[in-house]
């Protein structure tokens, strides 16, 4: 059934799938992309034998469209998403969509659903959910040669409202080989994550902290965000890998942290190291920052800066992200860019 805009209340929106009025829709057949278009039907039409229902070829992003106070609609970085969707299609044999048209299609799924932009002061955004999907008929395992590409969209909630420090465990389970898919942002990688973030939850933990596949010394990344800490020098840290998906909201932070003078590094991050952290948190879309509270390893919870309270350099990191996001303070040039018609 059709969301419809009287039944939401924007400020209790939670992380859900709704039903908006439209989604963009192009398909590969052919050896080529056919042209796209504004789609009102929420559901796909897959025989039985389509290959993402065997082989999981699926690749997918995750942006936000934020109203900002005067009303206009921002995007942010949105030809990152664009790019990072033609290295996860390479990476799973896939055709890759279009760059510039990628960002095209996401400014008009907004405008087409633009109702549905939470108001300013709620806190709340409207989600924009990318992904292509392997449609042909296989048997043997084999790359489809037709694909579905579509951009739905749906207002939510502050995936985790306001920044409350969060509990993670370290698992016994890898998120990604080590020359895996770790970097592409495909299903297979949540698919196996499923298991090991039910056993957190159930554990009380917010979420998992995988560590590298090879030697599991290494902080890798959590569930669906990557990892930063202060180190009690004062640097910003985040783990490199290749194991781990290169975050947008990390790439940000990154250049956010070497103006605010904290001297931002990529390396590798041992375990140890990670328990002696002054701060530390999960970057990612969905969240912006989460600040880890603790991080629990072979039954011994380290509590990084306060279980209860967020850092002042998470803090500082997470509001300066956020006000650019909205427009309220001017970003590095081309992170914002404005939707209209
Ligand atoms: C999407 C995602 C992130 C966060 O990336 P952003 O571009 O910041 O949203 C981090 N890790 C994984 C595994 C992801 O899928």
């Amino acid at each position: 059934m059709k969301q419809r805009i009287e039944d939401l209340d924007w400020k209790n929106l939670g992380f859900v799938y709704r039903d908006l009025p439209y989604r963009y829709e192009a398909k590969y057949k052919d050896g080529q992309w056919q042209e796209g278009k504004l789609v009102e039907a929420s559901t796909l039409t897959l025989s039985e034998g389509a290959e993402i229902l065997h082989y999981g070829q699926e690749i997918f992003e995750g942006l936000k469209a934020y109203r900002r106070k005067d009303g206009k609609i921002n995007l942010f970085r949105p030809e990152q998403n664009a790019h990072r969707f033609t290295l996860s299609a390479e990476r799973l044999a896939m055709p890759p969509f279009p760059e510039e048209q990628f960002v095209a299609a996401v400014k008009q799924v907004v405008l087409a659903n633009q109702e549905f932009v939470p108001p300013y002061d709620s806190g709340a955004t409207l989600y924009l959910r990318p992904f292509m999907v392997g449609t042909s008929n296989v048997l043997g395992v084999q790359a489809a040669n037709e694909y579905t590409f579509r951009i739905f969209a749906v207002p939510v909630g502050a995936y985790i409202k306001g920044l409350n420090p969060a509990a993670y465990i370290v698992s016994d389970y890898d998120r990604a080989a080590y020359a895996g898919t770790g970097q592409a942002k495909t299903a297979g990688n949540y698919a196996s994550s499923l298991l090991p973030s039910v056993e957190a939850h159930q554990k009380g933990y917010a979420d998992c902290l995988y560590l590298d596949p090879r030697e599991h010394k290494y902080i890798d990344e959590f569930g669906g965000a990557n990892f930063f800490g202060i180190t009690p020098e004062g640097q910003f840290v985040t783990p490199k890998s290749p194991s781990i998906l290169i975050s947008i909201t990390k790439k940000s932070l990154l250049e956010l942290a070497k103006k605010q003078g904290l001297n931002p590094v990529e390396r590798q991050i041992t375990l140890a190291e990670a328990f002696g952290m002054k701060e530390a948190g999960a970057m990612g879309t969905a969240a912006v920052i989460s600040p880890v509270g603790s991080i629990t390893y072979q039954g011994q919870k380290h509590v990084i800066y306060s279980e209860k309270e967020t850092g002042p350099i998470t803090t500082k990191l997470y509001q300066e992200l956020v006000d650019i996001q909205y427009g309220n303070e001017e970003g590095p040039e081309g992170w914002v860019q404005e939707v209209s018609e």
